[in-house]
């Protein structure tokens, strides 16, 4: 009987490892650019036919290969970038496996020259599907030239996965401009036939203006900065408004690499809560350098996924940074009276402000049971609200014989009270306390948060499925964190059904929130039965149960975004809902959803 198990030939090996590495034709340009980074050139320049189908060409002006050099750099595992294990753990260069070359080979046709600066004349080399057809001497340039032609022409099967021209070459300019982004400080250029590109070497900011100069203009960037001894961020945001709706501009460098990560995607999305339409995503090009050693970059062969040892330390540090660069963005005062003048009714003669009667409670806790048991207005906040001013300038007080209606919660029940938008932001009106200045979402998650907790109590929630279920990638953490909240998901409308290797669907979702929002949504939940709430920072985690911070997180996607501009109605409705609630002035998580600024203040303001 002969023996069954052989060494598969090194060709074979060689295409089977191939299949990681190399997917299409924007995955050759990856890894032969990168090692031209590595090579030390400052001039690239890139040449595609029919898409990368026929032919592929990267021509650098680093520093070359020896003879031996080349001839090695096509054998799997030779590297010059390591020699020992321990190696990998302090790399700084773009490749270390030593795998991209001799992949590159195992499916195409490749043309080496190479010449070094210390000899006059250079290595050419053809290898064809992993044989070396020719090794000659050659007259050529100081750098490398390498031509990829036939790409997958000894693997059918793959060749008929690619597909067509117009696809595989928006991958290839997708896989530029990351490149293009990462390496700011090298000229970079392609011609693909249909387009050429010509980036000069430049700053970080001004290679963001070259690559997308027909959609993202200089003051469209708000700088992030902050450098601590875990991890220096820099980079830039984009203003809130120009979040898009499709193929949002977002890039994570990690020490020179483009890299992804979904929990600190998550976290900078996050800080634009509130500040963008949900339905939209805001651009990032944030660049992170951390000690080699504390991140894990092999976890993919294609080496864009990283792991880093500290990132629940890091998570609080990225956002409060790009929390302060969109504060310090949004403190700059605009002094414009042409846009949102305040036709706001003074306080009149005779509703002199008194000494107000309300005051906030810092001790208040949302989540002491007996603060939220009645919607109904009782205490200061009646007094409050009833004194809110109408445009004829009479105190409310007189319309009382409706007061059911008053605290009906229903828009104009206030009887067309005077109140502005300031800033697309806040609502602004009269009150006999004051002038009255509220946050507009955070009084709307206030007032959704405490109907969605009475409403998951009583399990009064309805659940509607999506026309296009919404797939969910997890990874370990968060497949532990579903476990454990399955059922309270499936109470609130939520049905995920598996599909395969950690991906699953949501099949429908509280009717409540946007089709397009369950999956964030979720995720959401998620995490905050897994990140420590410390960690989130002040805008964060409710403490509390799990309902609780479901309700918040749902309040959180429904309600209306800052920058959204509100009818009078929609503004009188928030004022009465509000107001209506037992505890207005802070939100679920303990911010401040308005401020009151008296007489008294303002007569000190003027003088
Ligand atoms: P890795 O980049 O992981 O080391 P590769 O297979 O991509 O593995 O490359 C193998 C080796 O070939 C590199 O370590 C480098 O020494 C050499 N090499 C590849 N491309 C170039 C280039 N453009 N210029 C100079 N040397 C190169
Ligand atoms: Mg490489």
């Amino acid at each position: 009987m002969s023996d069954i198990i052989h060494l598969l030939p090194d060709s074979v090996a060689n295409q089977i490892a191939a299949g990681e590495v190399i997917q299409r034709p924007s995955s050759v340009i990856k890894e032969l650019v990168e090692n031209s980074v590595d090579a030390g050139a400052t001039d690239i320049r890139i040449v595609i036919k029919d898409a990368g189908k026929t032919m592929i060409q990267v021509i650098d002006n680093g520093i070359g290969m020896s003879e031996t050099d080349a001839r090695l750099a096509f054998e799997r595992h030779a590297t010059s970038k390591i020699s020992k294990a321990d190696d990998l753990f302090a790399l700084s260069t773009m490749g270390f496996r030593g795998e991209a070359l001799p992949s590159i080979c195992a499916i195409s046709e490749v043309e080496v020259k190479t010449r070094k600066a210390d000899s006059k004349m250079g290595t050419r080399l053809v290898i064809s599907g992993s044989k070396v057809m020719a090794q000659e001497p050659v007259v050529c340039e100081i750098g490398t030239v390498i031509t990829v032609r036939k790409i997958f022409f000894n693997v059918p099967v793959r060749r008929k996965f690619l597909k067509s021209d117009s696809v595989e070459l928006s991958n290839i300019m997708r896989e530029f401009e990351r490149l293009a982004l990462v390496n700011n400080n090298v000229r970079m250029r392609i011609d693909t036939g249909m387009r050429a590109l010509d980036l000069r070497q430049s700053s970080f900011r001004l290679r963001i203006q070259d690559i997308w100069k027909n959609n993202l203009k200089s003051d469209h960037l708000i700088p992030v900065e902050v450098d601590t001894s875990l991890v220096k961020i820099e980079g830039y945001i984009s203003r809130p408004e120009f979040a898009r709706r499709r193929n949002p501009l977002q890039f994570l460098i990690v020490n020179g690499r483009n890299m992804r990560h979904s929990y600190f995607h998550r976290a900078i999305v996050s800080c634009f809560d509130g500040l963008i339409a949900s339905d939209t995503q805001p651009n990032y090009f944030l660049k992170f350098t951390v000690d080699p050693a504390s991140i894990d970059v092999n976890i993919h062969p294609t080496k864009n996924e990283i792991k880093f040892e500290y990132e629940q330390q890091i998570w609080p540090i990225l956002v409060s940074a790009v929390k302060t660069a969109l504060g310090k963005f949004s403190a700059v005062p605009s002094i414009d009276f042409s846009v949102d003048a305040i036709p706001l009714d003074p306080v009149r003669e005779g509703a002199r402000a008194s000494q107000p009667t309300v005051s906030f409670r810092g001790d208040y806790n949302p989540f002491k049971s007996e603060h939220i048991s009645s919607p109904r207005p009782n205490g200061n906040w009646q007094t409050l609200y009833e004194s809110f001013l109408s445009p004829e300038g009479g105190i409310e007080k007189q319309t009382k014989s409706g007061n059911d209606d008053l605290f009906s919660g229903s828009a104009g029940s206030r009887l067309g009270a005077v109140c502005i938008q300031y800033a697309s932001k806040y609502i602004i009106t009269g009150s006999g306390e004051g002038l009255v200045i509220i946050d507009q979402h955070r009084a709307h998650v206030k007032i959704l948060f405490e109907d969605y907790l009475s409403r998951l109590r009583k399990t009064d929630i309805v659940s509607q499925s999506l026309m296009f279920p919404e797939s969910l990638t997890l990874d370990q953490t968060q497949m532990t964190a579903l476990g454990d909240v399955e059922d309270e998901l499936r109470k609130i409308g939520f049905s995920i059904e598996y599909d395969n290797s950690n991906i699953w669907r949501i099949v429908s979702a509280p009717s409540l929130i946007k089709q397009t929002d369950a999956a964030d949504v979720v995720l959401r939940i998620l995490d905050s039965v897994t990140i420590d709430s410390a960690n989130y920072g002040k805008e964060g985690d409710v403490g509390g149960s799990l309902t609780e911070k479901m309700a918040l997180i749902l309040a959180r996607s429904a309600a209306i975004r800052r920058g959204q501009r509100l009818t009078p109605t929609e503004m009188e409705s928030i004022i009465s809902d509000l107001f209506a609630l037992q505890t207005p002035s802070l939100t679920p998580d303990g911010n401040p959803v308005f401020i009151i600024i008296d007489e008294e203040r303002l007569q000190k303001m003027f003088s």
